[in-house]
């Protein structure tokens, strides 16, 4: 049975065709569910009788789980239980612009970066739409909150799993469900070039960001494993690629890693490769974590790289630190659960 939660306005109005009714119960589906947030068909008051009978029929509207979280004034994390018996993480951040939450996409990731957490657990399988979905909503009730921006920055690579990261953005972004702005929404990817050109020619004026994280590819490929299949230039042209088409400015995470990539040399090196590319530069102290030896810069390192920066023109800016306290770092809060429960 397929979860209600993973379909697209589009793909129930042609539901709801072939049953040889309007097209229009689909908008009524979508206000029940994402404005009115009912958690059963039967809540579902105009869409008729037999229309909910087969509803019930055809679709579940199963959740996740809330197996832990962990609340703090500016940032809240979440572990879900999935109807598997898989684990997956959201994190809420305050901002003083809204709430953002940021997305699992994936049960582990397959691309073995080896700063990451979340790569320790190799991929077990990609996320349905539905379970995206469900992050946001089931945050939204816990907290009674409205969550305004998204990142797909949690668990996973968004561009290994493609297809269902597309659905999703079409299921929050839908005006008469969630009404998610696509330009509050950000996909991070660790540069998977072909999805990166494919992404560029995707008509929602989404964000994308790319996790750099090093200047040059010899330290790249020492961090991360896709920079063998990708190398740094290929990344740049898909990245220019992105830009020609969408017009849209580009974000370049940066993590910054004791002794590794963090001299301003390797500033001065980033500089040279980001000239005169239409993007900015967010610089991420590295959230330490228990099981991987790298250790984040001392805070004159971080300001010393800034500044290197700015005075190469690049613009920049320093990523706040939001819940070491909460183990906020990607794929933290599953690992520890799992150590604990063992
Ligand atoms: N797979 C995608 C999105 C998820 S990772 C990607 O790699 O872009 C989201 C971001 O968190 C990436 O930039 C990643 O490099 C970063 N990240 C991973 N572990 C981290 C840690 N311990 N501290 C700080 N940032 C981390
Ligand atoms: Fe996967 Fe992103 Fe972690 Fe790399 S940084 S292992 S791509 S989740």
């Amino acid at each position: 049975m397929k979860n209600i939660y993973g379909v697209t306005i589009t793909e129930l109005e042609q539901y709801f065709i072939d049953k040889g009714q309007g097209k229009f119960k689909a908008t009524q589906v979508f206000e029940w569910l994402y404005k009115k947030r009912v958690s059963s068909f039967t809540e579902m008051s105009n869409v008729g009788k037999s229309n909910i009978a087969m509803l019930q029929e055809d679709f579940s509207l199963e959740s996740l789980e809330i197996l832990a979280k962990k609340v703090d004034t500016d940032v809240s994390k979440y572990l879900f239980g999935l109807k598997d018996g898989n684990k997956i993480e959201a994190v809420l951040m305050n901002h003083d612009y809204g709430n953002s939450l940021c997305i699992s996409t994936q049960v582990g990731c397959n691309m073995g970066c080896r700063f990451c957490e979340s790569g320790r657990l190799k991929k077990v399988r990609n996320l349905e739409a539905s379970e995206m979905t469900r992050q946001i909503l089931m945050v939204e009730e816990d907290l009674k909150i409205h969550i305004s921006h998204i990142v797909l920055m949690g668990i996973g690579e968004p561009f290994d799993n493609y297809e269902e990261v597309i659905k999703f953005i079409d299921i929050v972004n839908t005006p008469k469900g969630m009404d998610l702005g696509s330009r509050h929404i950000t996909v991070s990817t660790s540069g998977i070039v072909p999805k990166i050109r494919e992404f560029a020619l995707y008509p929602k004026q989404v964000n994308l960001a790319i996790s750099l994280h090093a200047p040059n590819n010899e330290i790249r490929s020492s961090l991360m494993n896709i920079n063998k299949a990708y190398p740094i230039e290929e990344v740049m042209d898909a990245v220019s690629f992105y830009i020609e088409k969408t017009n849209r400015r580009v974000t370049f995470e940066y993590i910054l890693l004791k002794g590794i990539n963090d001299s301003r040399e390797h500033a001065r090196e980033l500089s040279q490769l980001l000239r005169g590319i239409n993007c900015y530069v967010n610089l991420i102290p590295y959230n330490e974590t228990s099981h991987i030896e790298y250790r984040k810069s001392n805070q004159k390192t971080i300001l010393d790289f800034y500044d290197e920066l700015k005075k190469n023109k690049i613009s920049v800016t320093i990523r706040r630190e939001f819940g070491s306290k909460v183990q906020a770092a990607c794929g933290q809060l599953r690992s520890n659960y799992e150590e604990e429960s063992l």
